[in-house]
């Protein structure tokens, strides 16, 4: 992968990206996706935003390397405080993390929201979080997208500004992703039931604490809700 060519994963969140749009990549590593997004065109200005200082300085280097430091400006920051106002930042990208992080970045940074337009999301594991996050702060599931790289399975939210109400099954799977229901869509969740029936399996072997029961209770649920989908 280099700023030219990107990870099928990273080229689908760039998909997202409107032309004109300013971006600020949070988690932004080598800075990859700012600098693809210069090179075809997509944006104009962009932000990179990292909170560790070594993947900070090969972003550095990277922009440098490129010839795109006055395209892309690298900032050490944590989470969405890489943002200013002056930027006019309005696409926020955040990719490559677990959905609890990313909501917590959302969270933790929403005032630095404010001219942002539209977010796109990539975690890795529990997307629900970031679903549920939307849902508290008034921000739509505007598009979605599910892939498969190198055997491992990604969703995409794409949110905008809009309150919207979700049932647990789409908060859980994702409204858009539900409806389309893909091959990979059905991939994940059958490794999924597969994995929750496993846990469901060894904690009928524990001791049955009050934790345990809830642990339980709520893995059937997921099963219950999983399973019907699974079964249309
Ligand atoms: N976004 C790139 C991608 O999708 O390939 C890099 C993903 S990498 C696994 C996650 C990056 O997010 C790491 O470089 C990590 O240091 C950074 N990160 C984690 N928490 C962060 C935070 N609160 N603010 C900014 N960056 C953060």
């Amino acid at each position: 992968m280099n700023t030219v060519r990107l990870s099928t994963r990273l080229a689908t969140v760039a998909s997202f990206v409107e032309t004109g749009a300013v971006v600020a990549d949070i988690g932004s590593d080598h800075a990859y996706l700012p600098c693809f997004l210069i090179h075809n065109g997509t944006v104009q200005k962009a932000i990179a935003g990292e909170v560790v200082k070594g993947p900070y300085d090969s972003a550095v280097r990277n922009v440098r390397r490129e010839g795109l430091s006055s395209a892309v400006t690298v900032r050490l920051a944590n989470g969405l405080f890489a943002i200013e106002e002056s930027d006019a930042v309005d696409t926020v990208t955040i990719a490559g993390m677990g959905g609890p992080l990313i909501a917590n970045i959302l969270e933790s940074g929403k005032d630095r929201l404010q001219g942002v337009k539209r977010i796109i999301a990539q975690p890795n594991i529990y997307a629900k979080a970031i679903r549920e996050w939307a849902v508290a702060n008034d921000w739509t599931i505007r598009d979605e997208a599910i892939l498969k790289e190198d055997g491992k399975i990604y969703e995409i939210i794409v949110l905008e500004r809009g309150a919207a109400i979700y049932n647990e099954l789409e908060l859980l799977v994702g409204p858009i992703l539900l409806q389309n229901k893909s091959a990979v869509f059905l991939e994940k969740w059958e490794r999924e039931l597969t994995e929750w029936r496993r846990v469901l399996g060894s904690l009928e072997q524990a001791e049955q604490t009050d934790a345990i029961k809830e642990r339980k209770q709520e893995l059937l649920t997921h099963i219950d809700f999983v399973g019907k989908v699974l079964a249309i």
